[in-house]
């Protein structure tokens, strides 16, 4: 370890410790994903309260048994679980979890068909995403390899239950505690952040995250049903908006779902709204030297990532494309089903 890493996980081993003082204690529990770990969060509070649960398989529920333990817990235990988003490596597990426990399942209330109904959703997300990448370039063979690969990680979730859905704004209150419950968007249409304002602490899970700029994702919109033929939602957009809802908040301490604790949020807000100028920035160098479709664009910025990351990189050029619509200086034009984009 260098100096300054060892630093940092001082530091992080710092703000765990604040945060157990609180009796928030974090378990990261291991997922197949590229991101690596996904933090749940125990409350040792009543109801005792774990915030998202790890994807559904038998490594991940071995961990968390293992973590609940040395806290002196099991499963069984267990009085609330709350879902954070709608994304399998957060609430895989939930169901698992509820029937063991008998907990109760609390989730945004928007959010409580998908997960209910969390097989026939993904199908209908996979089928959006599918007409989207084909409306903006990709070619259809890259489209049928990514349905295979989607389909593949479909089992890491599972239908679950919300059996105390939450509005937003509303108060969850514990024993020991009241956390406020934020839908803040972006990520994904249904992320939810839970702030104990008293101690200044927010559970945010992929709504901001310490080392990775958190992908707002393309995702069909919450309840829109078969065929949806609505405007793109606007992913970066709805992002950014939230970003600075978090950002004038008065947080000590922010607990995100992969990675470090967080005490500075308005700077690393500030720093992701910078990056996200940059590469609007850049993106609209490309689309002035010629039209492009985003795929194009995707490739020029990420060669052969554009294709094996398909997605989520068409995700993230139309988002900053969208920055750029909106503010005039580029435009669309459909030819033959697909989207160029060209400047104004
Ligand atoms: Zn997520």
């Amino acid at each position: 370890m260098s100096g300054e890493e060892e630093a940092a996980s001082a530091q992080e081993q710092r703000d765990l410790a604040s945060a157990a003082e609180a009796g928030i204690h974090r378990l990261a529990i291991p997922t197949p994903f590229m991101v690596g770990r996904v933090n749940a969060y125990l409350i040792e509070d009543s109801p005792l309260t774990l915030i998202d649960s790890g994807p559904n398989s038998g490594k991940a529920l071995d961990e968390l048994e293992q973590a609940l333990a040395a806290h002196g817990h099991s499963v069984e235990d267990l009085e609330l679980l709350v879902v954070s988003h709608q994304h399998m490596d957060h609430f895989g597990l939930a169901s698992i979890l509820a029937r063991r426990s008998g907990a109760e399942v609390a989730a945004i209330d928007r959010l409580a068909p998908f997960l209910a109904a969390y097989g026939r959703e993904t199908d209908l997300d996979d089928r959006f995403a599918e007409d989207l990448m084909l409306r903006h370039g990709i070619p259809p063979e890259i489209v049928t390899a990514l349905r295979a690969v989607s389909a593949g990680f479909r089992a890491w979730g599972s239908a679950v239950e919300v059996t105390r859905p939450l509005a937003d704004g509303s108060e969850l209150q514990l024993r020991d505690r009241t956390l406020r419950v934020l839908h803040r968007p972006g990520h994904s249409p249904s992320d939810t952040v839970f702030v104990e304002e008293r101690r200044g602490i927010m559970l945010a899970a992929d709504h901001l995250i310490a080392h990775i700029s958190s992908n707002p994702l393309l995702a069909r919109p919450l309840g829109a049903g078969e065929d949806y033929a609505g405007p793109r939602p606007q992913a970066l957009v709805t992002y950014i908006d939230s970003l600075e809802k978090t950002r004038a908040m008065d947080l000590a301490l922010v607990l995100p779902g992969h990675g470090r604790p967080i005490t500075d949020h308005a700077s690393l807000i500030d720093e992701r709204f910078r990056l996200h100028a940059r590469r609007a920035e850049k993106i609209n160098r490309l689309i002035a030297s010629q039209p492009r479709t985003a795929h194009e664009i995707a490739q020029e910025l990420w060669g052969n990532v554009a294709v094996t990351q398909a997605y989520l990189t068409l995700s993230e050029v139309l988002g900053h494309v969208d920055l750029l619509l909106r503010d005039g200086q580029v435009v669309e034009h459909e030819e033959d089903g697909v989207v160029h984009f060209e400047a104004v």
